[in-house]
């Protein structure tokens, strides 16, 4: 797994942590974690950033959690939904768990810390946080028995309690088979006619040693004539409809089953390669 190979403190401490809740079955639910570590969750009242200096706007403009080890406590935003508020408790709860981080944030706090420790601390704390709401190997165990495709990731998140987006990030990372997912966010075209979609990132398989060429930039737009802005332009995306087709590169001479969904904000994209 490609979390594995940079973070085995990390997962390590997660490991160790799952064996203490004893659970058989996720999803693993924040009041456990809490719980085991013995802290308590208070709420961040939202800033309100217009009022702050910008040196306090960098520090705490995009704040969505912190752990005080002094109190036993993590600070949440209030503003966030449940499935980020999870996510944000095991974070902060990897910081309380893993005992070079808790040492460190009694001093300071993540947003005042150095860039280089911060980085190595913010990895850690995310890799524990990923190995705690996908079970350990768990998931993608469990994703090796489904059928390959966004209808079993759905399902699969359903039961993990995770959200899609984080799902299909880790479901890909797992696969030995060779494939990627894509992920584009909507708009409107200037001309306010039609929609629009942005590159954001994309997340390659373990098994995908091979080079993929991907025509597009983060931040970019697809071109009007993609089939996939065309297709969302068709309302052939709407209504969490799953969208199957088989695409064959000439060029390559390679065949491709594609998968495209679209949730309200973002279109995703599953490709595997046949
Ligand atoms: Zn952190």
């Amino acid at each position: 797994m490609a979390a594995e190979r940079h973070d085995s403190a990390a997962l390590e401490a997660a490991s160790t942590l799952l064996g203490r809740l004893g659970l058989d079955e996720p999803p693993v639910k924040p009041g456990m974690v809490l719980e085991e570590l013995g802290l308590e969750v208070g709420t961040l009242p939202s800033f309100d950033l217009e009022r702050l200096d910008p040196e306090q706007l960098q520090l705490f403009g995009s704040v969505k959690g912190l752990l005080s080890p002094s109190e036993s406590k993590i600070y949440v935003s209030e503003e966030l939904v449940s499935k980020q508020e999870r996510w944000v408790i095991f974070h902060e709860g990897a910081h309380a768990e893993i005992g070079w981080h808790t040492e460190i944030l009694y001093l300071d706090n993540e947003y005042t810390l150095g860039p280089a420790v911060k980085e190595q601390m913010e990895k850690e704390a995310n890799g524990f946080a990923a190995h705690l709401q996908f079970f350990g190997p768990r998931f993608a165990t469990d994703a090796r028995e489904v059928p390959f495709g966004i209808a079993s990731i759905r399902s699969l998140a359903d039961r993990y309690g995770t959200s899609f987006e984080s799902s299909l990030r880790h479901y890909v990372e797992t696969r030995q088979e060779q494939c990627i997912c894509a992920v584009f966010r909507l708009g409107r075209h200037p001309d306010g006619s039609r929609e629009t979609l942005t590159f954001q990132y994309f997340v390659k398989s373990a098994g995908n040693r091979a080079f993929w060429r991907f025509p597009c930039k983060v931040g970019e737009a697809l071109p009007m004539d993609d089939p996939l802005v065309i297709l969302l332009n068709e309302g052939k995306l709407t209504g969490n409809e799953i969208h199957q087709d088989t695409r064959y590169d000439l060029k390559t001479e390679t065949a491709y089953l594609e998968e495209a969904f679209c949730n309200g904000h973002s279109v995703f994209l599953l490709v595997r390669k046949l």
